[in-house]
Parts: C-alpha cells; sequence; structure tokens
C-alpha cells in the first residue's frame, strides 16, 4: 500500500479549497458531507460557491495568498484551474505543512480522495492509488446495490442503544445479539421502512437482555476454504469467517483466505507439519469443541473440501458427541480446482464416465489402496496425497493392466502463484515426479480413456479380460 486509509476527524476543523470554479464546487461538495470549516481563496466564485457563502455554509477570502492562509488545515485541495498557478499553491501549503490534494496532479498530493459510498455514519472508501479509477466505480456501484438506502439510520440506532445492550446484554452473548440485530429481525424490518417496529423489536430484546431465540452455545462451521485463491471460497464460507470469534486452520490454508476474516478474530494454527503431528487430531478436536462450548461462533477453516480427505467425520462426532450444532460449508476440492486449471473438464463424454477420488496415503498401518481394481476403462481418478507414494501407484496401476500410456497431469499448488502443470504419463510417471521435483501439494489426475481398450495389445490375464 502506498497509501494508508484513514477517516479523519472533521469536527471544528478547517479546510482550505483554493479555486472558485466547478472543480472546487466537487471538493466542496465532498467537505459538506462533514462538519469541517471551509474557506473558499479564489477571486471569483462560480454560482453554487458563491450561494454556500451567501449561505454562511463556507468563507470566501480574496486577494494574495501565503503559506499563512492554509496553516493548521486539515486538509487543503487546490483546484484553480491554472497549472502554474496550482503549483505554486502547492509550494506554499507544504510551507504551512499541511496535507495537500492538487487536483488531476497525483504526484502533487499527499493525499487522495477516494469513491465514497455515503450511508453516513457508515461510509464504505474505495481506492486504486490512481491505477484504476473506473474500476473503483464499478465496485462503488456494487457496494451501493449490497447496501440498503436507509442502513445509516439504522447504524446510527444502534448506536444510540450500544450503552443499553452494554448494560443489559451479558458480555459472552453480546456480538451473537448484535450479530442479530445485523443480520436479522431489526435490520430487515428497517429496510423495508418499518422503522419504529425495528427500533421496538430491539428495545424489547436489549429489556430481555438476549435475542429471541438465542442459542448459548457457539455454532461450529467446518468451512471448505478451496485450493488456496481466495475468490475460490463460497460466498457462505466468507459470511461464515467474518462472523467467526475464532478461527481454526490448516497447513494448507493460504494466507490470502485468512485476510477474509474479522479484523479481531482470533486465529489459531493447528496444521500438522509434512510427516509429524504437531496437533494430534484429538487435540484439534478438544480445542474446537471448548471454543464452542464458551459460546464463540467456531470456524474450523479446511483447506478445499472439508468432507474430502480431510477427517472432518471426526470432528463432527467430537461436536455432536457434546450436543453441539455442527455444520459443514462445502469448499471446491482440490481435484475440481486441478482440472479447471489445466482447463480440462474431469469427466468427458463417451470417454470418461466415472470419476474416482483417492487417497495415496493412508492410516499407518492400514493396507495400500488397490487403485488399480477401480480404475475400469472410461475413469478418471484424481490422486490426493499421491506424490510420495507415486511409484508404488503406478506399478500397481500398470499390474491392473492399465497402458502404460494412460495419460498423468500432475498439478501442483493449484490456484496459487506458484501452480504448476507437469504431464507424464503413467509409465513415466515417477521419473518426471523426480526430473521435475514436484513439491506438495499436487494432485495427480489419471485417466483411463475407455478407447485405450482398444488399443492394448494383448491382454494379461483372463480375469483382466473379463473386467473390461
Ligand atoms: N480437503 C482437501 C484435501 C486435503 S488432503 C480438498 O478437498 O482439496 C491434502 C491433499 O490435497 C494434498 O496432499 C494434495 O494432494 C491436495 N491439495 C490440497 N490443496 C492443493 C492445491 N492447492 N493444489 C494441489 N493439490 C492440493
Amino acid at each position: 500500500m502506498k497509501t494508508f486509509p484513514m477517516f479523519l476527524t472533521m469536527t471544528d476543523r478547517d479546510v482550505v479549497i483554493a479555486g472558485g470554479g466547478e472543480q472546487a464546487a466537487q471538493k466542496a461538495r465532498l467537505v459538506l458531507k462533514t462538519e469541517a470549516r471551509i474557506t473558499l481563496l479564489a477571486e471569483e466564485l462560480d454560482d453554487e460557491l458563491a450561494a454556500l457563502v451567501a449561505e454562511g455554509r463556507a468563507t470566501h477570502r480574496t486577494g494574495a495568498i501565503s503559506a499563512n492562509d492554509f496553516a493548521g488545515a486539515a486538509l487543503v485541495f487546490i483546484c484553480t484551474g491554472n497549472p502554474a498557478r496550482d503549483e505554486m499553491l502547492h509550494k506554499l501549503a507544504k510551507q504551512a505543512g499541511v496535507v495537500v490534494n492538487v487536483v488531476d496532479r497525483p504526484e502533487l498530493c499527499d493525499a487522495i480522495t477516494p469513491s465514497i459510498v455515503d450511508r453516513d455514519p457508515v461510509v464504505v472508501a474505495i481506492g486504486t492509488e490512481g491505477t484504476a479509477p473506473v474500476l473503483a466505480r464499478q465496485i462503488k456501484t456494487q457496494i451501493e446495490t449490497m447496501l440498503e438506502p436507509r442502513l445509516g439510520a439504522f447504524a446510527a440506532l444502534a448506536g444510540r442503544m450500544r450503552d443499553a445492550v452494554a448494560a443489559r446484554v451479558p458480555q459472552s452473548e453480546r456480538r451473537a445479539f448484535w450479530r442479530w440485530v445485523f443480520n436479522d429481525g431489526p435490520r430487515q424490518l428497517h429496510a423495508t421502512g418499518a422503522e419504529r417496529d425495528a427500533a421496538a423489536l430491539l428495545k424489547q430484546a436489549i429489556t430481555a437482555g438476549a435475542a429471541p431465540g438465542q442459542d448459548r452455545h457457539g455454532l461450529i462451521s467446518l468451512v471448505g476454504a478451496g485450493p488456496g485463491a481466495r475468490d475460490l471460497l463460497t460466498l457462505r464460507a466468507v459470511q461464515r469467517l467474518q462472523e467467526a470469534d475464532i478461527i481454526f486452520y490448516d497447513r494448507l490454508v493460504d494466507p490470502e483466505v485468512l485476510e477474509l476474516a474479522r479484523r479481531d478474530a482470533e486465529r489459531v494454527f493447528v496444521g500438522k507439519a509434512v510427516g509429524a503431528c504437531a496437533w494430534p487430531q484429538e487435540r484439534i478436536d478438544a480445542v474446537v469443541v471448548a471454543a464452542a462450548k464458551q459460546g464463540k461462533r467456531v470456524v474450523r477453516l479446511k483447506s478445499g473440501d472439508p468432507g474430502v480427505f480431510g477427517r472432518a467425520g471426526e470432528e463432527l462426532a467430537a461436536a455432536r458427541t457434546e450436543g453441539l450444532t455442527v455444520e459443514i460449508v462445502p469448499g471446491v476440492t482440490a481435484a475440481t480446482a486441478a482440472g479447471a486449471a489445466i482447463g480440462q473438464s474431469m469427466t468427458e463424454r463417451g470417454q470418461t464416465d466415472r470419476l474416482l477420488f483417492a487417497t495415496g496415503t493412508c492410516r499407518p498401518g492400514d493396507d495400500a489402496p488397490d487403485w488399480g481394481a477401480s480404475l475400469q476403462p472410461g475413469t478418471t481418478l484424481a490422486l490426493y496425497m499421491g506424490v510420495r507414494q507415486a511409484g508404488e501407484i503406478s506399478a500397481n496401476l500398470i499390474g491392473a493392466g492399465l497402458p502404460g500410456e494412460c495419460p498423468v497431469d500432475i498439478v501442483c499448488a493449484v490456484s496459487k502463484p506458484e501452480q504448476r502443470h507437469v504431464t507424464a504419463t503413467l509409465a513415466t510417471l515417477e521419473a518426471v515426479i523426480v526430473a521435475e521435483a514436484v513439491q506438495n501439494p499436487a494432485i495427480l489426475l489419471i485417466r483411463r480413456p475407455k478407447h485405450m481398450v482398444e488399443s492394448l495389445p494383448e491382454i494379461a490375464t483372463p480375469g483382466l479380460r473379463a473386467a473390461i
């Protein structure tokens, strides 16, 4: 960030605008939204600015300008319409040591004005550091449609009730209370114009000391974080992140995704180092359950989809044993994201009509899965955690009669900046992984199309012939 976003207090402060034309009027309109005093430095004012002065909402000064005219101002806008004069005034303002914005001269600006969505006291400021004003406007339009026009009045009402809520609603339930205020009844009523009903509902809940039907226990959400890129999260996942009091996240969860959470949400890393278990599963289950029992909104953030090789079953069981409410928010799993990343469909009509998700790594002590047995012609096998076992896997598959020329796509770090795509065949898989120094996380997409069956020279065993 080259510029730092910040809301300036404007009550009882001075804003100086040097200029008297349309550009000056634009800045004056912005500043008029605040409680600042406006001083206009110009020989002549256009009709709009002259009217402001006549109404007593701005002061007008003419004559020679010195650094003194800018001294002590919270902000100075310079827009005389004359570039040489703008530069000269900029120097004077800098002598006075104030924060200056010279209109249309980014190189002379200490501060730039953002695009604003105004639901006073709720204000959204959007900046692109001058790189893309059109984008800023598009974002503004999107946010304008998201925030109902009466939102400001509702926020102000909520603000007036803060002390009463603090007095009546126990602290442990306050966040949940405000969540109800802004998500449910009161805000919705207010948005439809039923402002009095909204206020009455809010006051009733304050008197009762709790939102109607509020659950005393927190909710546990097992949330799919997708493969990495934050725009591959679902809207529901983002919503849960923004509501969470505490987030337990894994090693494979991208830091980008965590930025979507509320700033003051607690973040706890419960990742397992490769090959080691810094956080045994039982300990994760226990801390997640304990947080929910304290009434917190808990997000258990897991890479991809929580229900795919994510040990979600154990976490669901731990929560249910304690009678806690637990939900799964699905995510984009690495396999389908890998297909998307390389621009290929996971299934192909007439070629592959089965899709298998399998893991290359099992619990220590368990038998290795017989991947070959399930890979009938017409199958795409998406193999998770398969890089280290690649040699064993390809031997197993070829042993089961799969053609060595079956194509394999190795897709690493899907959707992350370091994403890589390496191609191999079943026969070359292990050698390619070594030669290309393929790193985890990676997905192996192994295809056994139907048409390859015909090109098979001799079928090795009668058992295999029957399978085909
Ligand atoms: N629940 C996750 C899978 C967790 S198991 C999901 O649905 O995606 C961990 C394995 O997932 C890794 O070993 C790797 O095979 C795969 N994986 C996870 N993220 C990945 C990514 N960004 N790129 C490629 N593979 C990934």
